[in-house]
This record gives structure tokens, sequence and C-alpha cells, in this order.
């Protein structure tokens, strides 16, 4: 651990470097299927394998999430594209070469706003995002001094998106990787997967003295599998690299690996027997233009960001900032309760469903809302009955949404009159059920008369009891009061 003082003598510094695996239906050179979880070596033609004399395309819809993903990192998009070889040599990379962009990325600049857990915002400026394909996959199993490859995952299209060494905490760095999960999966370019590998992060990490104008040297980490473990990384070499700095040894430029066992990091290789990677243009590419007219059909088929969702349940709806980000949270959630607030104007009592009874149904059920069995109509109508005070809230939250999560053959009104949940909110019925009570409590009464007030609660008690559940406390409270003041 680090002592409070060694943590503010330095400041830690970091650049995120994220891969994200594209959801296209081919690959990003080649027409092979770009699908997850097929036999090995089952995806490859001999363009995935760069037999001699066979040609790669470039794949237009993997452009064209790239854009989608600059646009909405508010990017500089690149109009005159080219793409470059990467040569080095490794089992898993058929080609010996990998087809990037190394000058001219599809997006220049841009920025991702992230929100902290104590509420502070801060804008992340991003470098660029640039477009690649994956390598292949080799698997080590345990026990066996064979290696095998799996070809089918080279060529998968990728976007790698680069910060610039904007972030200063762990914390920061988990918001930004939460915030672009959510941006890839909002405009479908990704699923997001981290643990699946189709998110991938390295985490480039120094620290400096406080107060320096130039930075220190930096290590890269690689080889998290989640959030959570790119922030004990970071932490890691937090600590590790003041250490260093405090014997008065020097950083080493490396690629260092993470163990999630352990939660440390040990050095893979350093900077100095790093490739030369002998970059030069793709000759068998020709340049990607983005037109004009290009740039603007992607620019109208958008779809909904997540910000833009969260100011419009702020300010149309006038939820309060808790409700908006959690329903913005996920795009399929969002875009549902849209669609329950086209039924009912009642917008905060449609977030409380949301973050109440539906919420709970989808997390004990392990649930997406697409499955969600109950229509946006009628649960509409099931919020229109509480508000008309027909049943009570937790009749309707209990009782009458449990029914319509097993069937919708009938209402909530239905049910509510099967069930005999109607609340009685009629004076004249109810009447007669509290003059019953109180000539049952008369000792209880004169208590009270004499100002023990605190029994209230006790007479509203026997009348919910004596009917049945079905008193309305609003007007069965305002009715017990004026007949025990008389
Ligand atoms: P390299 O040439 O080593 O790949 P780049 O300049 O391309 O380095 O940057 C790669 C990543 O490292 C970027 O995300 C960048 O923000 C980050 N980075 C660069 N310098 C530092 C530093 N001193 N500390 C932390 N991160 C850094
Ligand atoms: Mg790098």
């Amino acid at each position: 651990m680090l002592s409070e003082e060694l943590r503010n003598k330095y400041q830690l510094v970091i650049g995120l470097e994220v891969h994200a695996q594209l959801l296209t239906e081919s690959k990003m050179y080649s027409s092979d299927s770009n699908e997850y979880g097929k036999l090995p070596n089952t995806l490859i033609s001999a363009i995935t394998l760069g037999h001699p004399g066979t040609l790669p395309k470039v794949n237009k819809k993997a452009v064209e999430f790239a854009v989608r993903m600059g646009l909405a990192c508010n990017c500089e998009i690149t109009r005159w594209n080219i793409f470059s070889r990467k040569n080095y040599f490794y089992p898993d990379l058929p080609k010996g070469y990998q087809i990037t962009q190394d000058k001219g990325p599809i997006c220049v600049g841009g920025f991702v706003p992230i929100e902290l857990a104590d509420g502070s915002q801060k804008s992340v400026k991003l470098n660029r995002i640039h477009m690649e394909e994956d390598a292949g996959k080799s698997i080590h199993l345990a026990g066996e001094t064979d290696t095998l490859v799996d070809f089918n995952r080279a060529g998968t299209p990728l976007i790698e998106i680069v910060t610039e060494p904007d972030l200063r905490t762990p914390e920061e760095a988990y918001a930004f990787l939460a915030e672009i999960k959510k941006l890839v999966k909002y405009l479908d370019v990704c699923d997001g997967n981290m643990e699946e590998g189709s998110l991938r992060c390295d985490a480039n990490v120094s620290v400096m003295l406080k107060g320096a104008s130039e930075y220190g040297k930096k290590v890269e980490v690689k080889n998290m599998n989640s959030f959570r473990n790119v922030a004990r990384a970071i932490e890691h070499e937090h600590e590790r690299i003041i250490h260093l700095l405090e014997a008065g040894e020097e950083v080493i430029s490396e690629t260092r690996t993470f163990d999630a066992a352990t939660g440390t990091t040990a050095s893979m290789r350093t900077k100095e027997d790093l490739n030369d990677y002998r970059y030069f243009p793709e000759p068998d590419l020709s340049p990607i233009v983005i037109s004009e007219e290009w740039l603007n059909s992607i620019k109208v088929s958008m779809p909904a960001l997540p910000r833009q969702l969260y100011d419009k349940f702020v300010e149309q709806y006038g939820l309060p900032a808790y409700d908006a980000n959690f329903l913005s949270e996920s795009k399929d959630v969002a875009l549902w309760f849209d669609r329950l607030c086209t039924q009912t104007s009642n917008y905060k009592a449609a977030s409380n469903w949301m973050m109440g009874p539906v919420k709970s149904y989808l997390n004990e059920t392990g649930k997406e809302v697409a499955e969600f069995p109950i229509t946006a109509e009628t649960l509409a109508s099931l919020i229109a009955l509480v508000e008309s005070e027909k049943v009570s809230f937790s009749a309707a939250s209990q009782t009458i949404f449990s029914e319509l999560l097993q069937s919708q053959k009938e209402s909530p009104l239905e049910i509510a009159h099967r069930l005999n949940l109607i609340q009685e909110s009629d004076e004249s019925s109810l009447k007669p059920v509290i003059e019953a009570v109180l000539a049952e409590n008369k000792t209880k009464v004169a208590e009270y008369k004499s100002g023990k007030k605190g029994l209230l609660g006790m007479f509203m008690g026997q009348v919910m009891k004596k009917s049945n559940g079905k008193a309305d406390p609003k007007v069965a409270t305002k009715l017990l009061t004026e007949l025990l003041e008389n």
C-alpha cells in the first residue's frame, strides 16, 4: 500500500488503447463469416490465410461502424483512408502482417464525457480511432506441449480507440471503459463483451512528480479481461512505479502482463527488443474515400445516443438525474421506457416501475428487457389504475404485476376485479367500516380524545383489516380523523 504522502507526491497518468471487435457479418478484408464460437479453422478462405495472389477487399460495413463510433465520440472523420501493412511474425498471424491504419486513422481527435461516482464529470480526450484486423488465436491446453492455432478470428474487423494520456485514476479508467462499452452497444457496432474478448484494453501507465510539466516513462499492461481488472492493474503499476522511483531506480519502457489471480504484473518484453514493424502502404488496397454523401447517410442513420436519451428523460420527462442515469444505462431499457412514456404521462411513476418491480423481475430471472413479458401498453394501464386510486400501489406491484407476468389474458382492471382488489375510496361505504372499528375500541377512542394522537395508526390498521386491505388509505385517514375529532 502506498502511503498518503507518496500518493500526494506523484501524479498518476493513464492512457488507454481499446480494441473493439465489430459486429459485421463478414471479415474486415474478405467475405469469410465473422461468427464467434464456430468449429476452429472453418471460417478461413485463402484470403484470410493470405495465400499468394489473393486480394483483400475492405468491408464497407466495418468502415461505417468505425465512422459511427467516431461521430459518437466527437471525432473528425478522415475522408481519404489508406491502409498499411504492419509486419511481424507470430504463429497466429497467417499472413505475416496485419492490415491496419498507421498514418491517417479514420477518426481523429474527439472526446468522451464520463461521469464519476461522486457525480463529477470529465471529458476524456481521444487521440484517434483506427481500423484494423484481429489475429487468430493460439490455444495452449493444460498439460500439452503443442500449441493449437485457430485462424477463425484472423481478419475479424477491429477498431482501436486510443485516448490521450488524459486519465488520472483507476476509477476514471473504469468509467471510461464503461462509457465505451455503453456507446458501442448503443451503436450496435460491438457486443461489448470483455470476458469473451470482443472488447479488450491495454493500459499505459506512468507517474510524474506533482506539478511536473513532462510525463514520466510509461509501461503498457495487457491481458486484463474485465474493467475491474484494468483498474487493479493500473493501481498495481501506480504503486510499483512509485516504489521504483523512490528506490532511485529507473522505469523501463516495457510491456507487462497482468495476472488476475495475484493482482500483479510481470514483464513480457521491453521496448528495446520491440519489433520493427516495417510499416508500408498496403499495395493491394486502394484508398477508401468517404464522400460527403456517404458521411451524411451515416449521420442520418445514427441511433439515439445514451446522452441524448438522458437529456430527453431529464428535460422532456422531468425526471431526476438518478432516474435518467439508470434508464439510459442500456439502450434496450431506454427505448422500452421511452415507449412506455408514449402510453402514460405519469413519467415519474413509469420510472419508479422500471427501477422497482421491472428491474427486480429482470434481475431475478436474468432476463433482458426484450424478453419482459408485459407490454408497455399493459404496464401503462396498470400505472393508470394506481393513479386513479382504484387499486393501491402495493396491490398493483405485488399481486396484479405478478399475475400479468404469468399471463396477459386479462387486463389489469379485470384482474383487480377478479381478485377483489378495487379500493374502497367511496366515503359512504367506508364510513360504516370505520364506525364499527371505533365502536369496538371505545377505550382507545377515549385515550385518543385525551391526547394520544399516536393511536391513529392502530385505528388505520384495524380499518385496513376490516376492509380486507381495500380501503383507500388517503380517504380512510381523512374520514377516520374526522370521526375521531367529533
Ligand atoms: P507508443 O508509441 O508507445 O505506442 P503512443 O504515443 O502511441 O505510444 O501512445 C500509446 C498510448 O499510451 C496512448 O493511449 C497514450 O495516451 C498513452 N501514453 C503515452 N504517453 C503516456 C505516458 N507518459 N503515460 C501514460 N500513458 C501514456
Ligand atoms: Mg501502442
